[in-house]
């Protein structure tokens, strides 16, 4: 006998795996068709709303969860949609509304960015994340649970390849 405890339960520091579709306003936008995902539970791995509702279930339990944008990706905020000069877009970035980028903001951090508009001197660049402000609905099923490694816990997310090292948080 070992003291290991039998793993049964979604809980904080255990790497869930699970398979999902989302749907949103009636449209399949994202599953786990390529294979279940793994996260490591209680370190916002994931969305605030799926992650709260996957506490406490069993492996082989499914469970439909309806996720407001407050607990997804949030409101649109106004305030995310940038005026920035054309000057600031390299020259192979085509101008035009409903082109989707990925940008680095001040600090350094990625980002996504869609155009809205193109002026004369100015480009407005909406910053909000694709799904923000849209209720998001999961149908999310629990397929293994392990206990995570310190490491994992320490760096707050899982590590699929154990023998490489990293520096990243
Ligand atoms: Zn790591």
């Amino acid at each position: 006998m070992t003291d290991k405890k039998e793993l049964t339960e979604v809980a904080s520091d255990l790497v869930v795996a699970i398979e999902y579709k989302l749907t949103v306003d009636g449209e399949m936008i994202d599953s786990s068709d390529d294979g279940p995902l793994e996260y490591l539970h209680g370190h916002s791995n994931i969305i605030y709303g799926l992650e709260k509702e996957l506490t406490g279930m069993k492996i082989g339990e499914s469970k439909k969860v309806e996720v407001s944008p407050e607990e997804g990706y949030g409101e649109v905020d106004p305030e995310a949609v940038l005026e920035v000069p054309r000057t600031e877009f390299p020259d192979d970035v085509p101008l035009e509304p409903g082109i989707e980028l990925e940008i680095t903001d001040d600090e350094g951090d990625m980002m996504f960015a869609t155009i809205m508009e193109v002026g004369e001197e100015n480009v407005l660049l909406d910053t909000n994340h694709p799904l923000a402000g849209q209720t998001l609905f999961f149908e999310v099923s629990v397929v293994g649970l392990r206990e995570a490694e310190q490491a994992e816990i320490e760096h707050g997310h899982v590590h699929f390849d154990h023998d490489h090292d990293h520096d990243d948080d």
